[in-house]
C-alpha cells in the first residue's frame, strides 16, 4: 500500500494511545493518524487521578501528556467526545458516532477498561456514590471531600486505599471494607498488606477486611450503608474501587479474538493482520500463560512496542512490570509480579522479597527506593540472589547485583 492510501487508526485516547502516537512520530512514521476518545480531552495522565489531582495538589494542565496542539503539529487528527461504534475489519475502516467512518492500514485498540459498579438495585445509582477513573469522575467528586464528612470506601485495592488516604488527609473521617480476608489480595503478600494496613490505621482509618456491602440507603442521596455483618453506618460519601473490566466489547463484535482481554500475540497483535491492541485491554502472553497489565508501565511499553511493529520493527515484547502506589507519606514501589509465590523474605528497611523456590519474582519496597531499584535490576536479568543474603541488613544491597 503506497504511504498516500495509509492511515493509522487509534481507538482509545489514553496513556496507551499517546504513547504509541508519540512512538510513530519518533520512529518517523509520517502517515497520518487519527485518535478516537470518548472523553472530551486529549489524553491525559491517570495515576495522578486518585492522589495529587484528587487531593487539590496538582493542576488540570499538568495531567495532560501532550499539549492539544501538538496532534496538530503531527499530523495526528483528534476526535474527541466522539465513540467509535463497529470496526468492519474486511472494509479497513471504523465507523464513528458522529456518522463519519475512518479507513484505516493499521488500528491500534486502546481501549482501556471501565471500572465495576455498584448495581443500581444495592443503592449504586444514588448521588454521592463515586468511582474514580476519569477525570469527569475525579472533577465530581473532589468537592465533596470536605473535613468532617464520613466517607465509605468500598475496595481495598489501590483505588480505595489511595481514596482513603487522600480523603483521610483532607480530614474526612474515613471507614474502608474490603469484601476478601485482606485488602490487596490481587497484587501484594500479607506483609505488605500489614504494613499499609497500619499506616492507614495510624491516620485513623477504619479497615475493616471480610466485610462486604449489603447495600446504600439514602433518598436521592446515599446516608447510610448496610454492610454484610448487618451493621448500619451513616456516610455522606461513597468511593467504590471494586475493581476493573476490560473494554473488548468493539473487538468483539468485530470479530476479533478475546480472552478476559483483547488476544493478542507478542508483538502485540490482534488476531487479525494489522489490527493491533495494547494496556488495560490486551491479554498478552507472559511465561506459558495470558495475562492483561493493569499499569501505566504496561499501557507505555506495550503501546511503544505496537508503534515500533507498525513501522516494520517485527519486535517482541517482554514486559518488565513495576507499579507504585502513594498513600501519606508511604511510597510502595513493586517490581515484577509476584504470581506464583511461595516465600516472602522480609528484609529491614523496608522490603518484601517474593521467591519461587529459588527464584525471585517481585519485590515490595516500602520507602525503600534502592531496595526497588535493585531488585528491579535484579529480576529483569533474571537473577536471584540468595534469600538469606537480601534478609541480613548487613548486605549491602548494590553488592547482590555482582
Ligand atoms: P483492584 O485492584 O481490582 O481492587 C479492587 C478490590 O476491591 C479487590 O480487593 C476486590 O476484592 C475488592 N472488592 C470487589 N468487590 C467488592 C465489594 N463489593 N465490597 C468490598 N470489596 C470489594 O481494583 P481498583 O483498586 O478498583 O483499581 C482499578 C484499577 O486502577 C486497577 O487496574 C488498578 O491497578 C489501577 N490503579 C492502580 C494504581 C496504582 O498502581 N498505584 C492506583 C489506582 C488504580 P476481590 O479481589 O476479592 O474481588
Amino acid at each position: 500500500m503506497g504511504l498516500g492510501m495509509s492511515r493509522t487508526v487509534v481507538i482509545g485516547a489514553g496513556q496507551a494511545a499517546a504513547a504509541c502516537i508519540a512512538k510513530l512520530r519518533s520512529l518517523g512514521h509520517d502517515a497520518p493518524i487519527t485518535l478516537i476518545g470518548a472523553e472530551p480531552v486529549p489524553p491525559y495522565q491517570r495515576p495522578p487521578l486518585s492522589k495529587a489531582y484528587l487531593k487539590g495538589e496538582m493542576a488540570l494542565e499538568r495531567l495532560f501528556l501532550k499539549p492539544e496542539a501538538w496532534y496538530g503539529e503531527n499530523d495526528v487528527e483528534l476526535c474527541l467526545g466522539t465513540r467509535a461504534t463497529a470496526i468492519d475489519l474486511a472494509a479497513k475502516d471504523v465507523m464513528l458516532d458522529d456518522g463519519t467512518r475512518r479507513t484505516f492500514s493499521d488500528l491500534v485498540l486502546t481501549t482501556g477498561s471501565s471500572p465495576r459498579r455498584l448495581r443500581a438495585a444495592i443503592g449504586g445509582n444514588l448521588g454521592g456514590v463515586h468511582v474514580v477513573r476519569n477525570l469527569a469522575d475525579v472533577d465530581a467528586m473532589a468537592p465533596a471531600m470536605q473535613a468532617g464528612q464520613r466517607a465509605l470506601i468500598i475496595g481495598g485495592g489501590y483505588i480505595g486505599l489511595e481514596a482513603a488516604a487522600v480523603a483521610a488527609s483532607l480530614g474526612l473521617e474515613v471507614t474502608l471494607i474490603e469484601m476478601a480476608e485482606r485488602i490487596l489480595g490481587r497484587v501484594a503478600a500479607d506483609e505488605t498488606a500489614r504494613y499499609i494496613r497500619d499506616v492507614h490505621a495510624s491516620h485513623g482509618v477504619r479497615i475493616r477486611e471480610g466485610i462486604g456491602l449489603e447495600r446504600l440507603t439514602g433518598e436521592e442521596t446515599v446516608s447510610a450503608a448496610v454492610l454484610s455483618d448487618a451493621t448500619e453506618i451513616p456516610v455522606d460519601l461513597v468511593v467504590v474501587g471494586i475493581g476493573i473490566n476490560p473494554d473488548t466489547a468493539l473487538a468483539e463484535a468485530a470479530g476479533l479474538a478475546v480472552e478476559n482481554g483483547i488476544r493478542v500475540d507478542a508483538r502485540g497483535q490482534t488476531s487479525a493482520p494489522h489490527v493491533w491492541a495494547a494496556g488495560d485491554c490486551a491479554s498478552l502472553p507472559y511465561r506459558g500463560t495470558r495475562i492483561r497489565l493493569e499499569s501505566v508501565q504496561n499501557a507505555i511499553d506495550q503501546a511503544e512496542c505496537v508503534a515500533a511493529n507498525i513501522a516494520g520493527a517485527a519486535k517482541e515484547y517482554d514486559p518488565k512490570p513495576w507499579f507504585w502506589s502513594d498513600q501519606y507519606d508511604l511510597k510502595l514501589q513493586i517490581a515484577g509480579l509476584n504470581t506464583g509465590y511461595d516465600h516472602v523474605v522480609t528484609r529491614p528497611g523496608t522490603s518484601h522479597w517474593y521467591y519461587r523456590g529459588a527464584e525471585l519474582l517481585a519485590v515490595d519496597a516500602m520507602n525503600d527506593p534502592r531496595a526497588y531499584m535493585v531488585g528491579k535490576r535484579l529480576i529483569e536479568a533474571g537473577k536471584s540472589p540468595d534469600p538469606a543474603l537480601v534478609a541480613d541488613p548487613e548486605t549491602e544491597l548494590k553488592m547482590l547485583l555482582r
